[in-house]
């Protein structure tokens, strides 16, 4: 199969020739259709997350069809095809695969193939430990990663752990369907962790505020664009899709506000967002990686206002944003690369050169 190789953090990927991967006990094979690209594919490219597999094909936003079913892994079955053998070490108890977390496993239609499925960034846990145990498995010390410990997307075939993969919501086409894979989930994971207040400010309008901006004004909530100042085209891209006000990010919203999420890795922005939430308001930093967080003065944090972060995403936040997408219903605006131009459309990402969200074309 062709993929796009990460050999060492800070060289481009390049585009090689690889065995087409078999499905161990436990896996589906997937023909990639799309795969999205996400801010973590750069850090993981520049080296900021540094517990990468090397060689790495990236890519966790994967749309794609069933091509081969491993072991173990049948229509019908539920808890024995739940643990793949010698899938992750230590792990034998299926017990601790908790209940519903199994996404379209048991029904008859469960990972026939040809069905369409979508492979996101948490590609495994342990599932008996403290955290996967209480449901928050996101938060595994042995959780692995699609496109970081795991081969993703930026290939025409990928196996992975069928407890871990969903099943594509009908009416989206494969290539808006890829960036609710993890913009748009851990996004929601992001929405959910801000709370229930009316007025959002969204700091960074990339792929996650597209989607989650559309979801909050379903929920009857008023979202607060920031953006790079001078942004004009990202901040007439907010409003066209519903948000009340746009502005840079160091500017002050118009009213203070309930919560903030920073979805951009800057971490000047955490005292900007505090200084725009009131008392008792929460700031949430979405991503995975952020630079250093200047020092501020205690009376920003002051009032019960909270900082936190919001870390993977769980099976669970996966099903219940898939399920709502299609209610509101998102749309996503894409723009489509061919695999081979992956390192170009990382380089867009970085530089912000479109709005939405970037998606490779792989067996399109
Ligand atoms: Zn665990
Ligand atoms: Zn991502």
């Amino acid at each position: 199969m062709r993929a796009m190789i990460l050999e060492a953090p800070g060289k481009p990927l390049r585009l090689t020739e690889l065995l087409d991967p078999r499905p161990a006990p436990g896996q589906i094979l997937v023909r990639v259709k799309a795969c999205g690209i996400c801010r973590t594919d750069l850090h993981v490219v520049d080296g900021d997350l540094t517990e990468s597999k090397l060689p790495i094909v990236p890519g966790h936003q994967i749309v794609g069809e069933v091509a081969a079913v491993g072991e173990g892994v049948q229509p019908g079955q539920s808890e024995e095809a739940a643990v793949g053998e010698g899938v992750l070490p230590g792990q034998g108890e299926v017990a601790a695969v908790g209940e519903g977390v199994q996404p379209g496993q048991g029904s008859a239609t469960a990972f026939r193939v040809g069905q369409r499925m979508g492979i996101p960034w948490l590609g495994g846990s342990c599932g008996h430990c403290a955290y996967c145990r209480e449901g928050r498995e996101n938060l595994c010390d042995e959780a692995r990663y699609t496109g970081y410990q795991i081969d993703g997307g930026f290939a025409e075939l990928c196996v992975a752990d069928a407890r871990f993969c969903f099943p594509i919501p009908e009416g989206y086409p494969d290539l808006q369907a890829a960036p609710l894979l993890c913009a748009g989930l851990i996004g929601y994971r992001s929405l959910r962790m801000a709370g229930e207040g009316r007025r959002l400010g969204f700091y960074g309008f990339g792929a996650a505020a597209h989607i989650l901006v559309q979801v909050a004004r379903w929920q009857g909530r008023e979202v607060y664009a920031f953006t790079r100042a001078g942004d004009e085209a990202g901040q007439a891209f907010a409003r066209s899709l519903g948000a009340v006000w746009t502005g840079a990010a160091d500017t002050a919203p118009p009213e203070p506000l309930d919560a903030a999420i920073i979805f951009a890795p800057a971490g000047e922005l955490v005292p900007a967002a505090l200084r725009a939430v009131h008392k008792g308001g929460t700031v949430v930093c979405a991503g995975i990686h952020m630079s250093d967080i200047p020092s501020f003065p205690y009376s920003i944090l002051w009032g019960e206002r909270v900082v936190r972060s919001v870390a993977n995403l769980t099976r669970r936040d996966g099903e219940e944003f898939l399920a709502l997408a299609p209610q509101v219903p998102v749309r996503t605006e894409v723009h489509a690369y061919p695999l081979q131009d992956a390192n170009r459309a990382l380089d867009d990402l970085r530089a912000g050169r479109f709005t939405g969200a970037g998606v490779l074309v792989v067996n399109g």
